[in-house]
C-alpha cells in the first residue's frame, strides 16, 4: 500500500493547532530537514507525522509516480479556492515552474477567462506555452 505524507508536520498542541488553523503551527517542522527523506525511495517517518499530520492511503492500483503530485496539486487547489478562481476570473500566475504549470491547468479547467503568466526565465515560458 502507497501513502500520501505531506511535507509539513505540526504539533497538534499549539494555539493555532487548537484554533484549527495548523498552517500557522509555532512548531511545525518538515520532511527533508528535520528528518531524512523526501526523494529517497524509502523513508522512516517518526510517530509526529502519523499522529499529527494528513497522511493518506492512496486509492488501490494508484501509480506512484503521479501520485507525487497529490502534495503540489492539493496545495494549488486550495490557492484556487482561496483565491475563488472561477468562469471567466482574470488569473496572473507568478512563476511558470512545475508549481505554475499545475496553475495554469487549474485555473484552465475552472474557466478562468484571461490567464497571464510571468517568469524571469524565458525557457519555463516557452516550455509553459505548450502546455
Ligand atoms: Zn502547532
Amino acid at each position: 500500500m502507497y501513502v500520501s505524507v505531506p511535507p509539513v508536520v505540526y504539533c497538534g498542541t499549539c494555539e493555532f493547532c487548537r484554533k484549527g488553523v495548523p498552517e500557522l503551527c509555532l512548531n511545525y517542522q518538515e520532511i527533508a530537514q528535520a528528518w531524512p527523506g523526501g526523494f529517497a525511495e524509502y523513508i522512516a517517518l517518526p510517530p509526529e507525522i502519523i499522529q499529527n499530520s494528513a497522511m493518506q492511503p492512496l486509492p488501490e492500483g494508484s501509480d506512484p509516480v503521479r501520485a507525487t503530485l497529490a502534495e503540489p496539486l492539493s496545495s494549488c487547489i486550495n490557492a484556487m479556492e482561496k483565491g475563488n478562481v472561477g468562469r471567466g476570473e482574470t488569473v496572473v500566475i507568478i512563476g511558470a515552474g512545475p508549481i505554475g504549470a499545475l496553475h495554469l491547468e487549474l485555473a484552465r479547467n475552472r474557466g478562468a477567462g484571461k490567464i497571464f503568466v510571468a517568469d524571469i526565465s524565458e525557457n519555463r515560458l516557452y516550455s509553459i506555452r505548450n502546455l
